[in-house]
């Protein structure tokens, strides 16, 4: 990760390098994911672009394949983190975004919540 992408005072960006420990999922060149150190749901996740970008507000078509490499990981790390096949199981995919939007990390992750009901939230 060069020096660009990486924000010295962003939690995640210190989960990514590892600074901070986190209960990994899954982790490639490009992305990250990890559990939800607050889980909603049986199955709560989080994932994340390696690289610092503060929301899905700062999303432009430059992260075109960073973006499909993402929601297409989604539905297999779901499947392997316990989530109930479609269409009966399923999971819901949540990206806070904003203050109004509810982001409390301003490094743009993706929730990914599943497993049998009720949840605790959501
Ligand atoms: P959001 O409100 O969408 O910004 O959600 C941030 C999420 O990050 C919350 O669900 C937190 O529980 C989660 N979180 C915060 N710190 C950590 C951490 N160190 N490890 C794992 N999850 C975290
Ligand atoms: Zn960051």
């Amino acid at each position: 990760m060069s020096a660009a992408e990486h924000d010295p005072n962003c939690i995640f960006c210190k989960i990514v390098a590892k600074q901070i420990p986190s209960r990994l999922v899954y982790e490639d060149a490009q992305v990250y994911a990890f559990h939800d150190i607050n889980p909603w749901a049986p199955v709560h996740f989080l994932l994340i672009p390696k690289a610092h970008i503060p929301s899905l507000a700062q999303v432009t078509p430059a992260h075109g394949d960073l973006m499909g490499h993402v929601m297409a990981l989604i539905p297999r790390l779901a499947l392997q983190e316990g989530c109930n096949p479609y269409p009966d199981g399923g999971y819901r995919v949540v990206t806070n975004t904003g203050t109004e939007g509810g982001q409390e990390v301003r490094h743009l992750h993706f929730h990914i919540m599943g497993g049998p009901r009720p949840w605790l939230r959501g």
